[in-house]
């Protein structure tokens, strides 16, 4: 199998969209990079007294429709081309749902299921200092991803109000509520993953009760969507994460699982006691993703549904809470198999959505009741959704190109508007 690289398969995203729109070739060079990429060495005095040094990245993909935006993520796998994707990749998100964000994505290439929280606490201070030189509520504010927390954000946020002197807590988003977070972040990429799913099954006019869903990784992004999908009715028959899978034909109970996940100190799906459970990560992945399932969301990591594995999908849709589980060949021979695709770029963009409303009351101090998020978010995620589905219905294209034609237009027509510096 050739080694998948993230980067060039969002520039090949890119370049599939270039070449359908007719974008101009200067605007397509420009988009095809990265405004800035910074490398840092973190070191750490880890608790046995040796000194550790991790490699961190802050990438800035573009910045023409307002600062940058983007998680950071903690992860043994972690790489400079993977963040350069995700950077790009936040670029459109915010492009599609319309929010005055440029996209920007961090890393550091360490694995904090083997840290003690003070190491990470100082992985995290000292890292936030090395790129505070490119950080700011109005140049880039960095959010939650894989293995990051609201906990994580208040230090960020903690670090760097301690450098300027006073606090900022617009510099990052998803923090917890009382230093300036907002309502509803928390579970915010699910419940926008739900509105999405919701309009895609009335157009497809399919009833949630009637619905089966099958879901890879149950952490934020995960558990939220499973959590709403079950709230309105679907039943959850699967489930994976870190430490294996959960199947079970009659419907998981949703809000038991995460209670026992809340109790459990590893925070894992392991040692659940109903339904069937498998240990071994990889026979879990590949049981749930040939479910015989209506939905099937994959909210772990990249590169999950590939040209090896497509050809057993049963799924009708696949709602993408993850960024980039699918790769190109894959998802044309989805989209030839009549398979309805809720692209990453629409499906998860419920987060940095209400990352925008946060960063907003951080700026004017003042604060919204959760019905109002709840509300505009709703509102910001159902519209996205049929901006997209008339884009694919007048272009005749699936969902992604869609989403894709609508992101692209928008960063360009800036692009267009502001020139090219000097
Ligand atoms: P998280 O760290 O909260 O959860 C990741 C989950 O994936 C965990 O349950 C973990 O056990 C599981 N996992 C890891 N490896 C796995 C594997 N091989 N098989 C099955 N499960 C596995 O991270 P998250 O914030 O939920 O992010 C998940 C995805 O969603 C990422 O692609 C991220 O970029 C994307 N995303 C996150 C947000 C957000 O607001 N947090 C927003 C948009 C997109």
């Amino acid at each position: 199998m050739e080694k998948f690289n993230p980067w060039e398969m969002a520039c090949h995203q890119l370049d599939i969209v270039a070449e359908k729109i007719n974008l101009d070739k200067n605007i397509h060079a420009k988009l095809r990079n990265c405004k800035r990429a910074l490398i840092v060495s973190v070191p750490i005095r880890m608790d046995n007294g040796q000194v550790k040094v991790f490699e961190g990245y802050r990438v800035q993909h573009n910045l023409e429709r307002g600062p940058a935006k983007g998680g950071i993520r903690y992860h043994p796998n972690v790489t400079l081309d993977e963040v350069k994707a995700l950077a790009m990749w936040m670029t459109w998100k915010c492009a599609v749902v319309g929010i005055p964000y440029g996209g920007a994505k961090g890393g550091i290439i360490c694995d904090p299921t083997k840290m003690s929280i003070y190491e990470i606490e100082k992985l995290t201070r000292r890292y936030t200092s090395e790129i505070s030189i490119i950080i700011g509520p109005e140049k880039d504010i960095p959010a939650p991803d894989v293995n990051t927390n609201p906990q994580i954000m208040a230090w960020i946020m903690d670090t760097y109000s301690m450098n300027i002197g006073y606090s900022a807590p617009g510099v990052v988003t998803g923090k917890p509520i009382d230093i300036g977070g907002s309502q509803g972040r928390m579970t915010a990429t699910g419940r926008g993953a739900m509105f999405v799913i919701e309009e895609a099954l009335k157009y497809l006019k399919m009833s949630p009760k009637n619905c089966t869903v099958a879901v890879q990784g149950f952490g934020n992004v995960g558990s939220a969507t499973a959590k709403f999908l079950y709230d309105i009715g679907c039943k959850i028959v699967g489930v994976t994460d870190v430490s294996g899978g959960i199947f079970d034909k009659k419907g998981i109970n949703i809000p038991r699982l995460l209670e026992y996940i809340e109790k459990n100190p590893k925070k894992t799906i392991a040692g659940y006691t109903e339904g069937d459970f498998v240990s071994d990560v990889k026979k879990a992945n590949a049981e749930l993703l040939m479910m015989e399932v209506d939905i099937l969301a994959p909210c772990a990591l990249e590169n999950q549904i590939t040209k090896e594995n497509v050809g057993k999908i049963k799924a009708k849709i696949i709602a993408e809470g993850a960024n980039g589980p699918t790769t190109p060949e894959a998802d044309e021979i989805l989209h030839k198999n009549g398979v309805f695709i809720l692209p990453d770029v629409l499906t998860n963009a419920g987060g940095v959505t209400v990352s925008y409303f946060e960063w907003v009351q951080d700026l004017q101090s003042h604060f919204w009741e959760l019905e109002d998020i709840d509300k505009e978010l709703k509102r910001i995620m159902t519209k996205s959704f049929k901006d997209v589905l008339a884009i694919a219905e007048k272009e005749k294209c699936d969902m992604r190109l869609a989403a894709y034609i609508l992101a692209v237009s928008r960063v360009a027509y800036a692009v267009k508007l502001r020139g090219i510096f000097p």
